[in-house]
């Protein structure tokens, strides 16, 4: 089975110091919906992984994140992709969840959900606990400059090894033709 991870903000829509709390303010990146499709019509399996924090922040309630998901579905089905499924964490930062990353307790879930190793799976994120964990959790990482990351890119924490893309669309060119 061909999996790959996604995070959500900053990777496949664009990111908000705000937070994205409604489905209208879930708008895709450039060229993120064609290399969700992409890689559905080349027969991977795309799982995404997202820190979900305004809920915790009461900022949106779970209906309200429910509805995000819908119009993001609809958004990458319109455009020829699908998203099999996605986990969230709903938790803070106080509240010492192994969900939250860089704790790599979603990645695991995954895992054990999909029966599969994470072992060479690609994770794709644009922070840096994205990175972290992925690598926690035996995946491959891949870091894209949209949202967070072209400051991340920057960052001396960042492992040099990680692969580094412009975005989502040619992080998943170079999969597509490595694969
Ligand atoms: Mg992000
Ligand atoms: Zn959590």
């Amino acid at each position: 089975m061909k999996l790959v991870i996604l995070d959500r903000d900053g990777v496949i829509n664009e990111d908000s110091d705000e937070y994205i709390k409604s489905p209208a303010e879930w708008r895709p990146l450039r060229g993120s919906l064609e290399a969700i499709a992409r890689l559905h019509q080349a027969g991977w399996h795309v799982v995404v992984a997202t820190n979900q924090s305004g809920i915790a922040r009461k900022l949106f309630d779970l209906d309200t994140l429910a509805r995000i998901h819908e119009t993001m579905h609809r958004q990458v089905r319109n455009s020829g992709g699908q998203i099999d499924a996605v986990f969230f964490c709903p938790h803070g930062p106080d509240d010492h969840c192994s969900c939250r990353k860089p704790a790599p307790g979603m990645l695991n879930d995954i895992a054990r959900r999909l029966h599969i190793e994470l072992n060479g799976v690609p994770a794709i994120g644009d922070s840096l606990r994205d990175i972290q964990a992925a690598r926690a959790a035996g995946a491959s990482p891949i870091l894209v400059k949209t949202g967070k990351g072209s400051r991340v890119v920057l960052d001396p924490d960042l492992d040099s090894t990680v692969p580094v893309f412009n975005d989502l669309y040619s992080a998943v060119d170079s999969l597509l033709k490595g694969a």
